[in-house]
């Protein structure tokens, strides 16, 4: 095979896994499959619920208007993915091509993307954090 059959044969298979199961990993382990990854596909998530859409959470759930279970985001495809949710990464093997979840199992990998996103700034108050009405989404 040449060099150019080896590098497209690498970008098709192999073992990738995506470490933020949100929109961000949803959006791109889809994204793989589309365009002919058809490797092994890992999706490790800290949260016990599979990838959800934040913006109707201050704009609907807490109003009432929808319930948190209704904001799952839609899939745009099958993903034929293993998922690894409720299970954070704690560490990395950079050298071994390996990911720790906090459970403590490894998961190797020949390519990772880390879609962690960002954490919500708790109200710097801690008693102003305590009223009525004061929510960290
Ligand atoms: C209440 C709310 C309202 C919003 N409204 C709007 C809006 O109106 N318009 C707009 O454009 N945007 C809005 N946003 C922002 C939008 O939701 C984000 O831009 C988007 O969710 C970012 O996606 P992401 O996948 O990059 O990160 P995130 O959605 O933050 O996902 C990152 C994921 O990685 C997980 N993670 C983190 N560390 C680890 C780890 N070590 N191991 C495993 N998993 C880990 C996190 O738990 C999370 O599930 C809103 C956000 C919130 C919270």
């Amino acid at each position: 095979m040449n060099g150019d059959g080896s590098l497209e044969q690498l970008r098709r298979e192999g073992r990738i896994v995506v470490v933020g199961a949100s929109l961000a990993g949803l959006r791109a382990a889809e994204t793989l499959r589309e365009k002919g990854f058809t490797g092994s596909l890992t999706m490790v998530g800290d949260e016990p619920y599979e990838p959800y859409d934040r913006p109707p959470l201050s704009k609907q759930v807490l109003l009432g208007k929808a319930a948190a279970e209704r904001t799952a985001l839609p899939r745009r495809r099958a993903l034929d993915a293993t998922w690894r949710l409720g299970s954070a990464a704690t560490g990395l093997d950079l050298a071994a091509r390996r990911v720790r979840l906090a459970d403590g199992d490894e998961v190797p990998y020949d390519r990772l993307l880390i879609a962690t996103g960002v954490r919500a700034r708790p109200w710097p108050n801690p008693a102003e954090a305590e009223l009525d009405g004061v929510f960290v989404l």
